[in-house]
This record gives structure tokens, sequence and C-alpha cells, in this order.
């Protein structure tokens, strides 16, 4: 167990940031605490891997926020199908009954 400089256990979050994307750490359990840095999880990570992942993570970040709107659009082209079969029905009852 690793302890922060507050008497807490510590525990692991993942750094996403450019310099060291991926990489695990130790971090106050508290939210937003000031007891500032405590110490790596992992080893430091290849340069080729530092090079690599961030632009792996905006390109699955993309894919995310594309899929996301095409849920939407379907979504609303299913509103928009059975809106057009309740008018489609509702014409073919006013046909009938008149
Ligand atoms: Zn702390």
């Amino acid at each position: 167990m690793v302890w922060c400089r507050c008497g807490r256990v510590c525990i692991v979050k993942t750094s996403w940031t450019d310099a060291h994307p991926g990489r695990r750490f130790y971090s106050c359990p508290i939210e937003r605490s000031r007891c500032g840095w405590i110490d790596w999880v992992d080893p430091p990570m290849c340069e080729r891997a530092v090079q690599i992942i961030p632009g792996l993570l905006r390109a699955r970040n993309r894919h995310e926020n594309a899929i996301q709107e095409l849920t939407r659009q379907v979504r609303k082209m299913k509103m928009y199908l059975i809106l057009s079969w309740l008018g489609f029905i509702s014409i073919v009852v006013m046909y009938i009954l008149a």
C-alpha cells in the first residue's frame, strides 16, 4: 500500500496527458486535494508509445463521437418512420370512414 501525505491510502489513476498516456500513478483519494504528486505505478513508457498513444486516443474519441451522432440520427429516423406510419394509418382510416 502507498500512503498519501494526508495519511490516507492512495488510489491508482491513469494519466492521459500527451507526455504520459496510459501511465498509472498513485493519487490522493480525495478529489482535487492539494496533496500533490505521489509516485508512478508504471515504469516510464518508451518514446514510441508516447508518440503513438495520443494519436490513437484522439482517433478513438473521434470514432466514439461519430457513433454517438449516428445513433442519434438512427433514433430520429425511427421516430420519423413511426410518425409516417401513423399518418398513413390515419389517412386510410379517414378514407374508410368517409
Ligand atoms: Zn492526500
